[in-house]
């Protein structure tokens, strides 16, 4: 492939970027190793210091980060990296168990976690999820509920006159309830249509990703906006019309 394809969209995986940070060389080198052999064109750095050096010098679509790193801790990694990187997809490998240490790094800017040992057929999975769900989709390309408006084809949201800045996980989980408005969504239909088709496991990572949106959606309360009701032992829903249905709006 030729070099000046590197702006292509992803038609092969030979144009996605992977960023492998991981202190253990076995993990490294067989993460690295494989990725490669799967035509993804894969770096691993060892640390975070040089992990942000290489971000810092060309754009990763794709950087798998290992929470337990030797120098600066991986969460905070993933927080540096996403704000050099907002489009990038971060997903962070975790031996720990402990609930606390994901939500942290989701909460820092990672879009998913994946726990070792990790599972290649489990980890490329995921990866093609992402990646292909970060594409623009061509179908309804604006939603409009009241005051927020969902630019699909430009992955932009506003309310009112305000534009604000989400994550890829948190565009693509607010237009996937903007689709069905007034709707209950499962847990397990949301991590399915915006993480991962296969999803079976915890929704922790939802969870964390919904209480982002509808922290911003309730700071919008002067405007007319949907809000996120949670539906014990089920799911979400996105409040819209308002008042139960007694609006005119679509
Ligand atoms: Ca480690």
């Amino acid at each position: 492939p030729s070099m000046d394809n590197a702006v292509n969209v992803r038609a092969n995986a030979a144009s996605v970027r992977v960023l492998v940070v991981e202190d253990d060389h076995t993990i490294g080198g067989l993460l690295q190793t494989n990725l490669r052999s799967h035509g993804f064109d894969t770096v691993w750095r060892t640390d975070g210091a040089t992990a942000l050096r290489a971000v810092a010098e060309v754009p990763f679509d794709l950087i798998l980060v290992d929470l337990g790193l030797p120098d600066i801790d991986g969460t905070e990694v993933c927080r540096r990296m996403r704000t050099v990187l907002p489009q990038a997809i971060i997903v962070i490998l975790t031996a720990r168990t402990a609930e606390m240490d994901v939500i942290v790094g989701l909460e820092a800017g990672a879009d998913d976690y994946l726990t070792k040992p990790v599972r290649l057929a489990e980890l490329l999975a995921r990866v093609r999820a992402h990646l292909r769900r970060s594409e623009p989709k061509a179908t309804t390309p604006v939603i409009e509920l009241g005051d927020l408006r969902i630019d699909l084809s430009g992955r932009r949201v506003s309310i009112g006159h305000t534009g604000v800045e989400l994550r890829n996980k948190e565009f693509d989980l607010l237009a996937r309830m903007a689709r069905e408005p007034g709707t209950a969504l499962s847990r397990h239909q949301l991590m399915s249509d915006v993480w991962d088709e296969h999803w079976i496991g915890p929704t922790k990572t939802l969870d964390v990703h919904v209480g982002n949106l509808r922290r911003l959606l309730a700071s919008f309360s002067a405007h007319r906006a949907p809000r996120i009701t949670t539906l014990r032992g089920h799911g979400y829903r996105l409040e819209w019309p308002p008042n139960g249905g007694e609006g005119t709006d679509r």
